[in-house]
């Protein structure tokens, strides 16, 4: 393919709101930068590429993408640090899971340029946003969604590409409770699970509603054909430890393939961790527990990196995990990942790009 040029009109704010911006209490996805980009898709191609300040959309009641759901999103973090230095992480990852999802929600694909310029520019021109307090970062949203006026069932013959960005303070995670999910499916053979469809998110809602009333923060997935293996956490992938191994479901149709769940595993495998990749049922689990064997679990994403799990909830039983502070090869991995997203450890891998 021929590489277009990508022209970015912008129009900066008058008005900045980063002065009356209390950094000091942030918390996810509340505040908003000053600018956001915006991207028109139009007899079949992209158009209109613009950054303009942060404002509310104007939107018909007919807009195909609020009846019908044709949505999908990324989510990625740029860091800074003391340098000033600005950094993505495997941003290509999430351009090419961007089109993923956009191919499975029969929606058109973007280009690397417009996502990784459209990226790039906004973080430069906001960058100030980005929080340096330790383990805080500027949190990217791109989305994009169906926007014919039209009700009929049907693939939209227009789209808006955006992307936001919210300054995020270090995701403090008390360890979480989480409750093995036996009724509900977040994702089903030959569905979504596997990109980020909006979709896929409403749906969690309900099941993680009643599992709160019951007392724990969140949902560990199982299929949905018998309940009987482990899927995601949450929103997050799901990673154990059994002994000196670390072990988790396989990417596939209904799990989504996390940019940290990678990371976490190629990590573990340099540190010469036996990493396992397989499925795992809720029986194993158990029966590793019961053997004292179940050492560490905790989830994965971009929002929380690793979020350690305090116990498990099985049919009305409680299995609890060793504390936090007992876990050392997890808190090892993860101060790793940091160190590299903040451009401060060897990055062998080639993960941080730096982008001023
Ligand atoms: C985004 C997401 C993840 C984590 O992906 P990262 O690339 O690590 O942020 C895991 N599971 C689901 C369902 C997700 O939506």
């Amino acid at each position: 393919m021929i590489a277009e040029t990508l022209n970015i009109k912008i129009q900066k704010t008058t008005h900045s709101r980063l002065a009356e911006t209390d950094f000091s209490d942030l918390h996810f996805g509340k505040t908003f930068a000053d600018h956001m980009f915006q991207m028109d898709y139009e007899d079949e191609q992209w158009k209109n590429a613009k950054i303009i300040p942060y404002e509310k959309l104007q939107m018909s009641p007919s807009l195909a993408v609020i009846h019908y759901g044709q949505s999908i999103f990324e989510g990625m973090k740029a860091y800074k640090n003391e340098k000033g230095e600005i950094f993505l992480f495997r941003p290509l990852e999430n351009f090419e899971r961007f089109n993923r999802s956009a191919k499975r929600m029969c929606m058109p694909e973007v280009s690397e340029e417009i996502f990784m310029e459209s990226i790039r520019q906004l973080v430069l021109l906001d960058k100030e946003w980005i929080p340096t307090a330790a383990g805080c970062s500027l949190y990217i949203r791109p989305v994009m969604f169906a926007s014919d006026e039209f009700l009929g069932v049907r693939p939209s013959d227009t789209y808006k590409f955006m992307v936001i960005t919210s300054p995020s303070a270090a995701y403090y995670s008390q360890p979480i409770k989480v409750l093995v999910e036996s009724k509900f499916a977040r994702a089903f053979e030959g569905g979504t699970g596997y990109v980020k469809a909006s979709g896929n998110y409403g749906r969690s809602l309900y099941p993680s509603k009643i599992a709160h009333e019951k007392g724990y923060q969140q949902l560990i997935w199982t299929d949905a054909f018998e309940h009987k293996y482990i899927e995601e956490s949450g929103t997050m992938n799901v990673i154990f430890q059994v002994g000196d191994k670390l072990i988790t479901p396989p990417v596939s149709n209904t799990i989504l393939p996390g940019v940290t769940r990678d990371s976490v595993l190629t990590l573990a495998r340099d540190m010469g961790v036996t990493v396992e990749e397989r499925k795992i049922s809720i029986t194993e689990l158990v029966e590793a527990h019961r053997k004292g064997q179940l050492l560490d679990a905790f989830g994965t994403g971009t929002a929380a990196t690793i979020a350690p799990i305090e116990l498990i909830g099985f049919e009305g039983e409680d299995y609890m995990l060793p504390p936090v502070s007992e876990r050392k090869l997890s808190t090892k991995i993860h101060a790793q990942l940091e160190a590299i997203r903040f451009g401060k450890a060897a990055d062998a891998h080639g993960w941080a790009m730096k982008i001023n």
